[in-house]
């Protein structure tokens, strides 16, 4: 079924991306810095989404529970994994490499 949008909500944009590490090591945090809804080049009001293993644990922005900043940066998150280069069927292409 498709779906009519009679306004088309605006759509949380992401700045920055950071990987949480200890000891150089990934923790498995990401906070992402996105862009308030009342962002202007003079007014650069940010929210930072801070997820864990894919969840949304925080944003610091004034809504209580699930925000539509939290959803955005999961499935932005969910998009990164399912687009990762080791991710699918390929085939493993340095065994054919020493085989020739
Ligand atoms: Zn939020």
């Amino acid at each position: 079924m498709r779906k009519e949008q009679k306004t088309a909500p605006a759509p949380v944009v992401a700045l920055y991306r950071y990987a949480h590490k200890r000891s150089g090591r990934f923790t498995g945090g990401i906070t992402y810095r996105v862009k308030a809804s009342d962002w202007t080049p003079t007014n650069r009001h940010t929210y930072d989404v801070t997820l864990f293993r894919g969840n949304a644990t925080s944003c610091t922005c004034p809504a209580r529970g699930k925000c539509k900043h939290k959803e955005a940066m999961e499935s932005n998150e969910q998009a990164r994994r399912d687009n990762a280069p080791l991710n699918g069927n390929a085939p493993f292409s340095l065994l054919n490499k020493r085989a020739s």
